[in-house]
């Protein structure tokens, strides 16, 4: 399942009791971060929710309402003692941007691996999750993102007794998706029915209608539209 948290939807233009863009997205003792605005890390203790946890941040696009907040989060990160690698996808230069906000928090604790996208790419990560970037229309490059979560199939009471699964390991399927009772081997494929529509979540921020949208926010269960006025030089405003 699930959890969003949007922890901030405001632009370049302050607004009192509004963070910065940022949203989070928790599912099984993970989360992934969406864009982190300025003061991220505190929009975080005022959700009451916890940083370590995250393992991705997805980065739309590098307007500084959308990025600045990484510095400081990624040296409170450091500093409670994270060691662990830190994933960031973000359109093409992630890796040179984030390098250039980073050059005020050096020598993390833990190593930064990136993931620029070119196109719209399928990027399956190591807890299953499925992470779908794709082009949206700003003033500089800029993604949406889809995100699916898998659904195992629903428990088949008659399959499983069919297989001659034990009662007492069945729980167990559920939760590990495999089992060993008295020298046998069971897996869930034997008690479950056949696997369910992923849940999907869809984000966007700044951009103008294009048909990239509907394309890759269909058949989502939850589409998040959080828009940010995002001031952008001479291409003007966006959203
Ligand atoms: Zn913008």
């Amino acid at each position: 399942m699930w959890k969003v948290t949007l922890l901030g939807t405001g632009g370049t233009m302050p607004l009192k009791n509004r963070w910065l863009s940022s949203c989070l997205l928790a599912y099984n003792g993970h989360a992934i971060l969406v864009d982190c605005g300025e003061g991220t890390q505190i929009a975080l203790k005022w959700a009451e929710q916890k940083s370590k946890p995250i393992d991705t941040i997805c980065l739309t696009h590098f307007h500084a309402d959308h990025v600045s907040g990484l510095p400081g989060f990624l040296l409170t990160l450091g500093n409670d003692g994270r060691t662990e690698p830190l994933t960031i996808i973000g359109p093409v230069g992630v890796e040179r941007y984030v390098h250039a906000l980073c050059t005020i928090t050096p020598n993390l604790p833990f190593d930064l691996r990136f993931r620029e996208v070119t196109d719209d790419t399928v990027m399956v990560m190591s807890s299953s999750i499925e992470i779908r970037p794709f082009r949206v229309r700003h003033g500089v490059p800029c993604l949406g993102y889809s995100f699916t979560l898998p659904r195992a199939g629903q428990f088949d009471r008659e399959k499983a007794l069919q297989n001659g699964v034990p009662m007492r390991v069945w729980s167990v399927l559920q939760h590990e998706g495999t089992a060993e009772w008295e020298g046998q081997h069971y897996t869930a494929d034997m008690i479950l029915g056949p696997p369910r529509k992923g849940i999907k979540v869809t984000f966007t921020t700044d951009t103008r209608p294009t048909p990239n949208i509907v394309r890759f926010a269909q058949n989502s269960d939850l589409f998040i539209r959080s828009y940010a006025l995002c001031r952008s030089g001479s291409s003007g405003t966006a959203g």
